[in-house]
């Protein structure tokens, strides 16, 4: 993530020490701030290992709180090296006393501090108050790879975030429909993907043209059935994308009831046609929380953006509810849709972060 920057980092029990010049500390901040798999993270002064530089240091921090308009403090203090003369209760006592004399305006509170000063002997001596919570979650590329469908919705890049913060290494594939949708629509799926990416180390996005395969479904299938005949094309060629690309499962946005593609029978209908798991990480939220979760990811601004997607140009009046599987696997198989999957399948583009390559 921190691309060119240069940073030591040194890893202990429990920790890592992010070493930086001042001139890159804001960069490794904001990299932090998007790293998932990190409960937190704090700007650290490094002292010498002795009871006077660490008071010093605590009265420093405490100096900086109350100018901040802190009025109440604790000291958390924790003590690996074990030689140290005084044990994490001395140091918090005699670092705590260090700080009411020097500091004015500063009283303890040990239940409900405004902030807390921590020190922490170790192979150094570190000093450090404040904090930042970090996103939590585990580091992605723990657990697998997923083909996320991305759409230029609110939901799916919500979908792919949540599926990065369990650990997951996230590729997307978009189906496209040009020109009955603007190239504008694509570039916002690109940029999604973008801003998704960044906090799960970049995401490889599939591009594909699904026109042939939209205009046969509109041409042939009932009219009433386009929709769900469509999402399991989508899967189906999700399927074998993700099978080449070495993917575990496919990831989707889909939230239970959301619209009428959305209901119990239509997504048993949707995921009919192939093996492979379909992770639904939003099926029990509302389009509150997701958007929500769109908000804080950085997604929602780009996802609203008014570009047509080739679903909601393609979508009929009046969509079946309830869908029967049987019933629409004999429809998708009249509808020969194979050979025109495969020519789509066949000329993908890939975007990966800003890279571009057509095959
Ligand atoms: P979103 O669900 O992301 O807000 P949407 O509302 O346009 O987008 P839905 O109709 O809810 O899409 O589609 C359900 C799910 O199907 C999406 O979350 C996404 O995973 C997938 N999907 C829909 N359209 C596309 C597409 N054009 N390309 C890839 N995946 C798609
Ligand atoms: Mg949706």
């Amino acid at each position: 993530m921190l691309g060119e920057i240069k940073v030591k980092i040194k890893i202990t029990n429990g920790r890592f020490f992010l070493e930086c010049g001042d001139e890159n500390s804001a960069v490794v901040e904001n990299c932090l701030s998007r790293l998932i798999g990190i409960s937190g993270w704090a700007r650290t002064v490094i002292c010498p290992k002795t009871q006077e530089a660490v008071f010093s240091a605590s009265v420093e921090e405490a100096r900086k709180l109350a100018n901040n308009g802190v009025k109440t403090f604790k000291i958390r203090a924790r003590r690996t090296d074990k030689a140290f003369p005084l044990d994490s209760y001395g140091l918090c006592c005699k670092a705590g006393e260090a700080v009411l004399t020097s500091v004015s305006g500063l009283k303890v509170d040990i239940h409900n501090p405004q902030d807390i000063i921590n020190i922490e002997i170790r192979e150094k001596a570190y000093v450090y108050s404040g904090g930042n919570k970090g996103l939590g979650g585990l580091p992605v590329g723990c657990a697998g790879r997923g083909l996320l469908l991305l759409s230029g919705g609110i939901d799916s890049p919500v979908a792919g975030f949540l599926m990065a913060c369990r650990g997951m290494s996230v590729d997307a594939i978009h189906f496209h429909a040009y020109p009955y949708t603007s190239l504008e629509a694509k570039q916002k799926v690109i940029r999604l993907a973008e801003i998704t990416g960044a906090f799960c180390m970049g995401i490889r996005l599939y591009v594909l043209n699904f026109t042939q395969v939209q205009q046969r479904i509109k041409e042939r299938a009932p009219n009433e059935w386009a929709t769900v005949i469509l999402r399991m094309a989508m899967m189906s060629s999700a399927e074998k994308a993700a099978l080449k690309i070495k993917c575990n499962c496919l990831i989707t946005g889909e939230s239970l009831s959301q619209v009428a593609s959305q209901t119990i029978e239509n997504l048993r209908c949707t995921e009919s046609l192939i093996k492979l798991p379909v992770l639904r990480p939003l099926i029990g939220m509302d389009k509150e929380t997701i958007i929500k979760k769109a908000k804080k990811l950085g997604t929602f601004e780009v996802s609203i953006l008014p570009y047509a997607d080739c679903c909601t140009l393609f979508s009929p009046a009046h969509p079946i509810l309830h869908g029967e599987p049987e019933s629409a696997r004999a429809i998708y198989e009249s509808l020969e849709l194979e050979p025109l999957i495969d020519d789509a399948l066949n000329g993908y583009e890939i975007f990966s972060a800003n890279q571009y390559e057509k095959k």
